[in-house]
């Protein structure tokens, strides 16, 4: 018997609590033993409590325990590299690193979420994509990872079916952002993927779940211990989410700037972070070859257009038009133009995404739909100098209502300043 109430008293007051009883409360949630209003509870007091290290390993293991596991190595003979990120505005990595990597020789299999709030998820970005299909089976997946080098999926029911429960719990409970929860929820999941070693990209700042560096460090080093007691290679970058990534905010616009950047005409900060994200992945598959050299050959393939061509065979393989011209555009393109002359101090990333996600690019609650058109492009980013009049973003809105409110909370978002800030690189911290 499952003594819920007890185990939610215990954390409440600050106990650490037995394995066996820990496991079997996640267990029986995923089961359906245990209602919500306890886990719930449970969430919370964890929010106020914390787990310790061991703790949140336990919590893990029976997450991954309450589904199947894949195991992709195996099943391709080859080993095989992941890559995450905690969310944020305008991240669009995944998208670009995919066929890079997969250029270079090396498979990537990816399942991924949608996103809440003012984070995109991947999935929304892909489904703009005209017929491209998200749910493969697993053998489908496993086969276009071999075949192709690449897939990017929703993540099945099956894998990890206390994540989403819990997940949704804490979306709705405010105990998204726990440290522990956040550690077990991401590892969980990429270590029942069985990828044998991933790149974890940690964001930092106003547009993220950690805001500070202290904060993605903890988070960092919670990961990397639940991806070594695994036996699991893991490194996690720590990167900027002051201000959105590249300059498109919203989910067609992504992708093209995605696929964009894997032809070599990309933002440069987001071109600089798909570099060092492949750069590791390369340094950690079975190609023998180190992060310089790994760097070297993923800029080769977007040079040479091998990485295009790995794209195009990907996205048709899952049904999509590669093609562009076929993508979603909105009807409503408006400009937000600066007020003054001078430098662009702040872009703020929570301040666009949220303009985002009320021109219907984001989600308010889960069940919303997503408009996959409209968005935000942020022509001016921090460090730019800029005229009066001149244009510092483009909304793209479904209607003329929608375009003026979003101008003026964009506008709202950046910060002009007569001296330039300092600089501050997209690539902030490495932990491994
Ligand atoms: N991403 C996840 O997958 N889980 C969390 O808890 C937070 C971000």
């Amino acid at each position: 018997m499952i003594r819920a109430a007890e185990l939610i008293q215990r954390k409440r007051d600050g106990e650490e609590l037995p394995d066996g009883e820990l496991a079997e409360l996640v267990l029986g949630y995923a089961r359906g033993e245990v209602p919500d209003y306890q886990m719930a509870a449970f969430c919370m007091a964890v929010y106020f409590r914390g787990l310790s290290p061991h703790e949140t390993y336990v919590l893990t293991d029976a997450m991954i325990r309450s589904g199947e596991t894949i195991d992709m190595g195996t099943a391709l003979g080859r080993k095989v590299v992941d890559k995450h990120s905690t969310g944020g505005v305008g991240d669009k990595t995944s998208l670009a690193v995919a066929p890079i990597v997969a250029a270079c020789g090396v498979p990537l299999g990816k399942m991924s979420g949608r996103g809440l709030g003012h984070t995109g998820g991947t999935l929304d970005k892909l489904e703009s994509i005209p017929g491209y299909r998200t749910e493969l089976t697993l053998d489908e997946f496993i086969a276009q990872v071999r075949d192709v080098g690449c897939a990017i999926i929703g993540q099945t029911g099956d894998l990890v079916p206390a994540d989403k429960l819990l997940y949704s719990l804490r979306d709705v409970t405010a105990t998204v952002d726990q440290l522990s929860l956040i550690a077990a929820s991401i590892m969980s999941k990429k270590l029942a993927g069985g990828a044998q070693a991933m790149v974890l990209d940690v964001k930092v700042g106003n547009g993220a779940f950690m805001r500070t560096i202290d904060d993605a460090r903890r988070l960092s080093e919670a990961m990397i211990s639940l991806g070594r007691q695994a036996g699991r290679e893991v490194v996690c970058l720590l990167t900027d989410m002051e201000q959105p990534l590249g300059a498109a905010v919203g989910n067609s616009l992504e992708v093209r700037e995605a696929y964009d950047t894997v032809r070599g005409h990309g933002p440069a900060d987001f071109s600089e972070l798909v570099l060092d994200a492949c750069g590791k992945l390369l340094a950690f598959s079975d190609l023998g070859i180190d992060e310089a050299e790994g760097r070297r050959r993923a800029e080769a393939a977007i040079a040479d257009g091998s990485a295009e061509a790995a794209r195009r065979r990907w996205i048709e393989a899952q049904g999509g038009t590669a093609d562009e011209s076929a993508w979603p555009e909105a009807p409503v393109v408006a400009e937000v133009t600066a007020p003054r002359g001078g430098y662009v101090c702040e872009v703020a990333a929570i301040g666009v995404g949220n303009a985002a996600v009320h021109l219907g690019a984001g989600r308010r609650t889960k069940d919303d739909s997503v408009d996959h058109a409209v968005g935000v492009i942020c022509r001016a980013k921090r460090g730019a100098q800029v005229e009066r009049d001149e244009v510092l973003a483009e909304v793209h809105a479904r209607d003329e209502v929608s375009a003026g409110i979003a101008v003026r909370e964009v506008l709202g978002a950046y910060e002009l300043a007569d001296d330039p800030p300092r600089e501050r690189p997209v690539l902030l911290e490495v932990v491994d």
